[in-house]
């Protein structure tokens, strides 16, 4: 039989963080089989254990976070009739927790995608009020340069006619290649439309050539994970994102 700490047990299962959860436990609200457990490092079996938070019944269901760093040439989605998805690069015994990508890289952008079978923690942090910035890397076709800044940094119109939310956009550094002029950006967004990073400098007459995605809300992309890797987020980053 597996074993799990009481504060995690109830911050998993979604009441709360794990201090929250501790300070609940202390304060009595808690009981496992029945009895009043103030102890939130207290371990049972929560297959087994009947456990009540404030009366109600805590229903045990393993979650998974894992952070993947996506490579090209698969897509977000959890099945496809054509192409592989990021779901076909886990370990089967993580692929039966049923988790899913929380919001869609292109299938030729790479960099940081959480997945997770979390449906509050996936809706939170999709929410379009929440504005999570999300910070991308590209390399962009044509001079790039402080009028695009302005622009970036005012909102630009889509191809559709939405205005885009105050983005900050750095210039890394410009080369010259076969192509033309190539610019090396980074630039943080508040928002997720559909392809929104290649359509902000299409309507500015640039071409993204490369995207990767180094950064959601409080997560950064591991530079220890190779592409197509993913690990299981730590409990500092969970909590970070609770
Ligand atoms: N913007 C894009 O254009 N593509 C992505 O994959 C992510 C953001």
């Amino acid at each position: 039989a597996k074993r799990m700490r009481l504060d995690k047990l109830l911050a998993n299962m979604g009441f709360g963080t794990r201090s929250e959860m501790r300070r609940a436990v202390k304060q009595g609200i808690v009981t496992v089989d029945d009895m009043t457990i103030k102890d939130f490092g207290f371990t049972l079996d929560p297959e087994v254990a009947d456990v009540r938070y404030d009366g109600e019944r805590v229903v045990y269901r393993e979650v998974i976070y894992v952070m993947l760093h996506k490579p090209q040439g698969v897509v977000s989605a959890t099945e496809d009739s054509r192409d592989r998805t990021v779901i076909d690069l886990l370990d089967p015994n993580d692929r039966v927790l049923q988790p899913f990508p929380v919001g869609r890289l292109d299938k030729d952008t790479e960099g940081l995608l959480l997945l997770t079978n979390d449906g509050k923690l996936a809706h939170d942090l999709l929410s379009p009020r929440k504005h999570v910035p999300k910070i991308y890397e590209a390399d962009v076709l044509g001079d790039v340069g402080t009028d695009d800044i302005v622009a970036f940094a005012a909102g630009v119109a889509l191809d559709d006619g939405y205005v885009t939310m105050p983005a900050q956009l750095i210039i890394d550094s410009q080369e010259m290649s076969d192509d033309g002029l190539m610019s090396h950006i980074t630039l943080t967004i508040h928002e997720g439309k559909f392809h929104q990073v290649k359509r902000m400098f299409e309507a500015v007459g640039k071409k993204v050539v490369y995207l990767r995605r180094i950064s959601m809300g409080p997560l950064q992309l591991d530079p220890e994970l190779s592409l197509g890797d993913y690990r299981a987020l730590t409990e500092a980053e969970l909590e970070s994102l609770l």
